[in-house]
């Protein structure tokens, strides 16, 4: 790390499932980024002034691009990740859905917007409000996801008209300069997407100078985002940490729970902020559920990743991870927790922690309480719902949580009793590919939302216009001030607002 002044350094990219470097790039100083958002700044001119449908050509010609190239990136992605192949392509799908959705809806989304007006004190205006782009959007991203959670959320800023600078994790940053090519080789504007590598300092220095701050990761560091942008007066958007829940009902179907509840805890190796973290079963099907669970958890192959499906669970991307990891572990095997699969971080090359179910676990555990982000998963007996309801809501972040059940009425009556962001209802993390439906945390799992309307809105300026159509000489509650005018004014309003609705009410 470096206060952000020009060091020249430059930063290795293992692969995590390895241990070899597989590239360098290079630590852009504070000055090397103002550098950057200056040239986005006036680049971002020309691209605010195309049409909806300019910007959609490009974005459909890196649509091509991404689907041309998508076993280069696939690879680049599992290379700088360690993930399996599996979980690379679902970012490339995700990328290509959100230029063609995003193309498709920007025009619609942040057309202008007639305002009317009850007001009597507003006759005759003609009101309407309209969208204007921030300028340039930074954008920044974590390593569990190179390709879905940084260039993922530079598309829809781009389609409301804003240059975007991304800052990639310094672990992962290789994925992001192949779109810098894509946008090179599909002749985009120049500069109106750039990627500035570098770790925590360069990141501060995205902070520092642009003019809307897109940021995905720590709720630690995301607290430091938002004060900076608080000190800046700028906007920011924050996806940070989550510790997702997942509820099995007793009338739940438990082949799709065992199902869900695998593929939504252990998919990305677990990395994801929308991973399954807890899990509480109601007392009648515990057992059964632990027993299908148990012998599913035992077929689940990690390691090296491979060819397609060759690996379910890849490495552990971030180092500090598996310390994480196998704290998490040990505090609740301390506390009287059992391992009924794994339990242990594997010997290298490489960093891989065993896929580990965990049983007789409670809230006193690190396990049910903190992040853990890794592919490990505590189950929970509970008494019923309202005890699962409790404990799921008994916890500082507010992502996303889940329900298994057959009793549709029953399972959404309970998920609006939830204190997270997103509740899926027989599904875990499938929520994130519906691009119409917001995602984003309620309590420390961050502010505001990506996807649906607002997931674009908030990369524009809201502009409000109001036009007086038919203007007099002068209105009647104009300087000089008239005593009879106000008398009037006062009537009206008690008419309107005051007895006159008081009447109505009775
Ligand atoms: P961070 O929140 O520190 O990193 C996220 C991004 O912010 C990275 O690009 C990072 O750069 C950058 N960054 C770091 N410091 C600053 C700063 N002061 N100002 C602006 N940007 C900054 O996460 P970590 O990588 O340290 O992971 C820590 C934990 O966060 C994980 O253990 C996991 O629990 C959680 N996490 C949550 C994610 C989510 O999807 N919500 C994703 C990833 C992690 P660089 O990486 O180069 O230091």
């Amino acid at each position: 790390m470096t206060d952000g002044s020009p060091t020249g350094a430059r930063i290795a990219v293992d692969n995590p499932a390895t241990g070899a470097v597989v590239g360098h790039v290079s630590e852009a100083s504070a000055e090397e980024v103002a550098h950057a958002v200056a040239r986005a700044r006036r680049a971002q001119k020309g691209w605010a002034e195309l049409d909806d449908r300019s910007r959609a050509e490009f974005f459909a010609r890196g649509r091509r691009w991404l689907l041309a190239h998508r076993q280069e990136i696939t690879d680049c992605i599992v290379e700088e990740n360690g993930k399996a192949v599996e979980d690379a392509i679902v970012e490339i799908v995700y990328c290509a859905s959100a230029f063609a959705y995003w193309a498709k809806q920007a025009r619609k989304l942040l057309a202008k917007t007639k305002i009317r007006s009850l007001s009597p004190f507003v006759l005759g205006r003609s009101m309407y409000t309209r969208r204007v782009p921030r300028g340039v959007v930074g954008v920044i991203g974590p390593w569990n996801n190179p390709l879905l959670n940084s260039f993922g959320d530079a598309i829809p800023a781009l389609a409301a008209g804003n240059a975007v600078v991304l800052k990639p994790s310094e672990h992962t940053p290789l994925t992001a300069l192949l779109m810098e090519r894509m946008v090179r080789e599909c002749d985009w504007p120049k500069d109106v997407f750039q990627v500035v590598t570098g770790a925590g300092a360069t990141g501060r220095a995205v902070v520092d100078t642009v003019d809307f701050v897109m940021f995905t990761g720590s709720t630690k560091t995301g607290r430091l985002v938002a004060a900076r942008a608080g000190e800046r007066l700028i906007p920011c958007s924050l996806e940070l940490g989550g510790k997702d829940a997942l509820v099995v009902l007793a009338d739940a179907s438990l082949e799709r729970a065992v199902n869900v509840t695998i593929q939504g805890a252990l998919s990305n190796g677990g990395q994801m902020c929308t991973s399954v973290e807890r899990v509480y079963v109601e007392e009648p099907v515990y057992d059964a559920f632990i027993t299908l669970l148990r012998e599913r958890f035992d077929q689940v192959i990690s390691g090296k990743p491979g060819a397609l499906g060759s690996t379910h669970v890849g490495a552990v991307t971030f180092p500090p991870q598996l310390t994480v990891i196998e704290d998490h572990v040990n505090d609740a095997l301390s506390k009287g927790a059992r391992a009924l699969v794994g339990g242990h971080s594997v010997k290298g090359p490489g960093r891989f922690f065993e896929p580990t179910l965990l049983v007789d676990v409670d809230h006193t555990m690190k396990c049910m309480r903190e992040e853990t982000f890794g592919p490990t998963l505590p189950v929970m007996k509970v008494a019923d719902a309202e005890e699962a309801l409790r404990l799921v809501n008994d916890s500082s972040y507010g992502l996303q949580a889940s329900i298994i059940g057959s009793d549709m009425k029953r399972a959404r009556a309970l998920a609006e009793r939830f204190e997270a962001g997103c509740v899926t209802i027989n599904d875990a993390q499938t929520n994130y590919m519906a691009l119409g439906l917001p995602m984003g945390g309620w309590k420390e799992s961050g502010l505001g939302v990506r996807h649906g309307a607002e997931g674009i809105r908030k990369y524009t300026r809201l502009q409000a216009i109001s036009a007086n159509r038919f203007p007099m000489r002068r209105d009647m509650h104009m300087i000089p001030y008239e005593p009879s005018a106000y008398r009037f004014i006062v009537r009206l309003v008690d008419v309107l607002y005051g007895s006159g609705l008081r009447g109505r009410t009775k």
